[in-house]
């Protein structure tokens, strides 16, 4: 392909493209195929002599298409949301474009300095504490990190490194696998699998704090864990608060566990992977308070900020505890600048080494929708499941399993697990709409997540509709 079939096409991937995202709630949401429904669409082998561009596109809704859950039609309810917006999908473009791998600063100045600029935009915009935002001189700062996962994986072993100094200054006599051996990290019981899934792959303990009645931690419930288990013995050294649970958007108590964690010098990190971009609304930031408590916190704009996937936003008050983890310098890696509040080597914050020019989707979101569109945006959402809560609560027959605080309704049928579950099924069976339970309390609950950008008070509505006459049909 040359320059000039490339301009050509281009243009007719982006009419495709404007017409897909245009038509898709006239798509069905969830695809019927079953597994293994790909391999005999397509040759065995790679083709030996080049195809033509006509030949591959005509296979898009051949092949691709009928294998899509459409993650951004109005009627996916599914999950949290994952960003999607025009401005994001033209960014990743020019970002594939440059095409840089930005693991230093000299590897690609822009790449580096737009990321850092762009988190202490965000930063701002969430009124963190001054210490999270980098500026000309901080000590602190943000990094972009592909997922959620990772950031509370790389804050993990951040902690364990402080603390595995700290505790060798003290008592000099003990190795650093003693220390390992005996430390333990925290997380709510209704903390995302990733969370326990850090602790596995660091090799951590890793012990679930049980919530209370609104699911969320308190800080005596932490208190209480760690006393028992300094009692045993162990070094507690890190506790993962999540705001806003995958299950059904609880809320930790950071005001009461950031300073027990403090006081007992434990590694606090915040994981906010969907709430997180509801803290740009004012109303919404008291969410937040607390968090000058923390050593990191993470969201994902590539869940509920129109940043498209991959964009996980991750700060750290201290970035020599990151950096004094991960630091590694060989010689072709090495470049004039050091380190400072100017000069970053994102390398040293992460696990890859390679990483996309991601920064430039979080630059044409911010510009092009301004903090008021966006805010509009989360407002929207959250207005949305409350019609939709309010729709619930007018049937006598469900209930509402949560506090809808955000853009997620945890409902039920009044009644037993089965017919909870079999309600489920016949939802995703008739595919109107996609929905994903979750157990709170011991109880089957659905979930209903406002998700697709495009969500009207209409679709809402229907799916509301849909729903009621199913139950009529179980509860028969
Ligand atoms: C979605 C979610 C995650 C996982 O996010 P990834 O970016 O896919 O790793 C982690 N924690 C919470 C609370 C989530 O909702």
């Amino acid at each position: 392909m040359d320059a000039a079939e490339f301009r050509r096409r281009g243009k007719e991937m982006v009419d495709y493209i404007a017409d897909y995202m245009e038509t898709i709630e006239r798509r069905q949401v969830y695809p019927d195929v079953q597994p293994g429904y790909l391999r005999p669409l397509i040759p065995e082998e790679a083709p030996e002599a080049p195809e033509t561009y006509e030949d591959v596109v005509k296979d898009i809704e051949r092949v691709i298409m009928p294998g899509v859950t459409h993650w951004h039609s109005p009627y996916f309810y599914a999950y949290f949301p994952t960003a999607n917006s025009y401005p994001a999908m033209l960014a990743d473009m020019l970002s594939g474009a440059i095409g840089c791998i930005g693991f230093s600063w000299a590897a690609s100045p822009a790449c580096t300095e737009l990321e850092t600029v762009m988190l202490d935009w965000l930063g701002k915009m969430l009124k963190l504490p001054q210490e999270f935002i980098a500026g000309t001189s901080g000590k602190g700062g943000g990094v972009l990190q592909g997922t959620a996962s990772e950031a509370t994986l790389v804050a993990l072993l951040a902690a364990r490194s402080r603390k595995v100094k700290q505790i060798r200054s003290e008592e000099p006599d003990l190795s650093e696998a003693q220390v390992i051996s005996r430390l333990v990290a925290y997380a709510s019981d209704q903390a995302h699998s990733s969370v326990e899934r850090a602790g596995l792959i660091g090799g951590m303990r890793m012990r679930k704090i049980p919530t209370d009645e609104k699911f969320a931690v308190r800080g005596e419930a932490l208190r209480r864990a760690i006393e028992e288990d300094k009692a045993a013995g162990l070094i507690p050294f890190y506790f993962c608060a999540t705001l806003g649970t995958t299950p059904s958007c609880a809320f930790d108590r950071i005001t009461e566990l950031g300073p027990v964690c403090n006081a007992e010098k434990l590694w606090m990190h915040i994981d906010a992977a969907y709430a997180g971009s509801s803290f740009i609304c004012p109303e919404f930031r008291p969410l937040l308070d607390g968090v000058e408590f923390a050593d990191s916190f993470n969201f994902n704009p590539h869940k509920w900020l129109l940043v498209n996937f991959d964009c996980s936003t991750m700060w750290v008050k201290k970035r020599s505890d990151i950096i004094g983890a991960f630091k590694m310098d060989p010689l072709y890696l090495k470049h004039d600048h050091q380190e400072s509040g100017l000069v970053t080597d994102y390398r040293h914050w992460q696990i890859p080494l390679g990483r996309r020019f991601r920064s430039l989707k979080m630059w044409f979101v911010f510009r092009l929708y301004g903090v008021r569109g966006l805010q509009a945006y989360i407002r929207q959402h959250v207005k949305l499941a409350k019609e939709f809560e309010g729709l619930v609560r007018k049937d006598g027959r469900f209930e509402i399993s949560a506090d809808v605080v955000l853009g997620l309704v945890c409902f039920r049928l009044k009644g037993s697990n089965d017919v909870n579950e079999t309600l489920l099924k016949r939802i995703n069976a008739a595919r109107r709409i996609h929905l994903v339970p979750c157990q709170l309390a011991g109880r089957f609950v659905l979930r209903f997540a406002v998700c697709a950008r495009t969500t009207e008070s209409r679709h809402v509505q229907q799916a509301w509709q849909h729903i009621a006459e199913l139950a009529s049909e179980v509860l028969q």
